[in-house]
């Protein structure tokens, strides 16, 4: 590991963060602090870009919602969100959208709607804050089968938030649609990590994002890079909740080689998503 490496890494501005969540207001703003910590949309490419990130990939999330989804309107809702943050953001944001095993009619119809847009993420799904356990649905719907195997006919990536309480339920997901691109978020702690690289031995279809809770213990990646591979892990931070500096420094801080990190900080993320 060079220091040199490490600067170039970051003035380079390469590095893609495969999951965030953009917002337009406070409404969606997922930060844990927001009482005391809130940057207005506009200044979210300039935070990150101090990071060394360029790209920035996720889902909007009605940050307000916890309950029952009454209707699919406040998921088509922050859908639009991430078009019109598209449309704000350019390039530098790949936008991700919902879908919502419950509307098995309007989630399809809304996998043509993103084809036509030229979205090509799923995710991240995020079921706990979009009611699913109230409609009874999980990762292991046959609905939710339906859904992400028509997104990977169109061929879109599904990013998914890890639901420690359905293990069956995800392994039924990523094993029933052998022809899609999964993400797992979220590496968790050590316990957690085990139960991922046992699926990623389990499906070649499945991926790793190193957001949120787990790269804070020092070895994690060297671990995951001698178990599943560098080839199957993804930059993440769940920014504006994490903060992306201790990310990219983490990942510049860890003991394997310098090409592992490239593929890990973009390389990954630009074959994936093909940009
Ligand atoms: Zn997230």
């Amino acid at each position: 590991m060079s220091r040199k490496f490490s600067q170039n890494i970051v003035s380079s501005g390469k590095i893609i963060d495969f999951h965030t969540h953009p917002y337009r207001h406070r409404g969606e703003f997922m930060g844990m602090y927001g009482e005391h910590f809130y940057l207005e949309p506009e200044q979210m490419p300039s935070d990150l870009a101090e990071a060394g990130i360029s790209v920035f990939c996720g889902s909007v999330i009605d940050s307000d919602h916890r309950g029952a989804m009454e209707s699919f309107d406040r998921v088509r809702e922050v859908n639009d969100a991430a078009l019109q943050l598209r449309e704000k953001f350019g390039s530098a944001y790949v936008p991700g959208f919902h879908v919502h095993p419950a509307f098995l009619k309007q989630s399809l119809e809304e996998v043509e709607r993103m084809h036509r847009e030229g979205v090509k993420l799923v995710g991240e799904l995020v079921p706990y804050l979009q009611g699913w356990q109230h409609a009874g649905c999980d990762y292991g719907s046959e609905e939710l089968t339906e859904i992400l195997t028509r997104a990977g006919e169109y061929g879109m990536i599904v990013s998914y938030h890890t639901m420690p309480e359905w293990p069956e339920q995800t392994e039924m997901m990523v094993g029933n649609c052998p022809g899609v691109t999964f993400v797992a978020a979220h590496p968790g702690q050590k316990a957690d990590y085990l139960l991922h690289v046992e699926r990623l031995k389990k499906f070649p279809n499945l991926n790793l994002d190193i957001s949120g809770t787990g790269l804070f213990r020092y070895g994690l990646l060297a671990a995951l890079a001698q178990t599943v591979g560098s080839d199957r892990i993804l930059f993440g931070t769940d920014y504006p909740i994490c903060n992306p500096r201790m990310y990219v420094q983490a990942v510049l801080g860890e003991h394997i080689p310098d090409e592992d990190k490239e593929k890990i900080l973009f390389g990954n993320a630009r074959r994936i998503l093909g940009i």
